[in-house]
């Protein structure tokens, strides 16, 4: 797993103001190919120390390259996804396990979270949400209100909830299957925080190479420094008609002849009766209600997400 090129150290950068405020910390690259929050990062902290932007209040932190194999080697994972099964570990296996152990630790320090992604097909950028207000076992928070708010700022429209919950379920029908599958294998960044108390935002910033995306990523971080009060800039206005979508179940490859009945795109639009795929037998696989595909994966492995299944939310309103 480790040779000499490996890197040993991740670069985490802080901004103080000198009055109180909130601990904002903000990733680039956890996925190494996705470095629009990188470039992003880059250009603010020169605005911060060349005296062109000052942090007023609070504490901004900001980590460009959060998984530096993944970055060296250009590629989304180093030995394994950065942004699952995310905790500290006394025995680490792999080079996700060491940037664990140091990123957890900091990510309990700061109140909030922003973390810059990009993706893979064409579509518009959109931001991850996490549950509305609740005491469940999944995922409980209080903050939901400060989230949606935050999220409501960044400059994007498009809105998706349900992951983690989704996730839980997906993991329940690998289980009833006979498959090992844990719930805490959808932890990663995001999730992490908000069981530390924070309140974190997920923000896919366009495709990988769009030209665009390292500007939206930018703006989403102006944009969440002036909401939170820590910059100069005016508050920035929320969103006014969101499309907020929620993802309410995932299906797995079962087999590897299972095929789709096309190639569809992310957040195409399905209406209740479309034929979306088939099982290696015939089986069809048919939307149960008007929605979205989400997340298609044509190299999906047996026994792993396949595609999410999307309802239009009512959250935000
Ligand atoms: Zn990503």
């Amino acid at each position: 797993m480790m040779d000499s090129s490996t890197p040993t150290g991740l670069s985490v950068f802080q901004f103080a103001g000198l009055r109180q405020g909130p601990k904002v910390i903000i990733l680039g690259a956890v996925h190494g190919n996705e470095t629009c929050g990188t470039e992003a990062l880059k250009r603010l902290r020169q605005e911060i120390e060349s005296g062109e932007l000052c942090i007023n209040r609070g504490t901004l932190t900001m980590v460009p390259v959060t998984n530096p194999l993944a970055y060296q080697l250009q590629r989304r994972h180093g030995d394994r996804n950065l942004n699952r099964n995310m905790s500290r570990t006394d025995a680490p296996q792999d080079f996700e396990d060491l940037v664990c152990n140091v990123l957890c630790p900091l990510l309990e320090q700061h109140d909030v979270l922003l973390d810059l992604h990009s993706f893979q097909a064409p579509g518009i950028p959109f931001a991850l949400i996490g549950a509305p207000n609740n005491v469940g076992d999944i995922e409980p928070t209080s903050k939901a209100k400060q989230e949606e708010a935050m999220a409501m700022s960044l400059g994007v429209n498009r809105f998706v909830e349900g992951w983690l919950d989704t996730y839980a379920q997906g993991v329940r029908d690998r289980k009833a299957r006979g498959v090992d599958a844990r719930v805490d294998y959808g932890v990663g960044t995001t999730e992490t925080m908000r069981r530390g108390g924070g309140i974190a935002v997920t923000l896919e910033c366009g495709q990988h190479d769009d030209a665009t995306a390292p500007e939206t990523a930018y703006k989403a971080i102006r944009n969440t420094l002036a909401h939170l009060e820590m910059t100069s800039d005016a508050k920035p206005e929320l969103v006014r008609n969101p499309e907020v979508i929620r993802l309410y179940r995932v299906i797995d490859r079962l087999h590897s002849d299972d095929v789709f009945s096309k190639k569809w795109l992310s957040f195409e639009k399905i209406t209740q009766g479309t034929v979306i795929a088939y099982r290696h037998d015939g089986v069809e696989l048919v939307a149960d209600r008007d929605g979205w595909i989400v997340f298609p994966n044509n190299t999906a492995q047996v026994n792993q997400e396949w595609f999410y299944l999307a309802a239009q939310s009512d959250r935000l309103g």
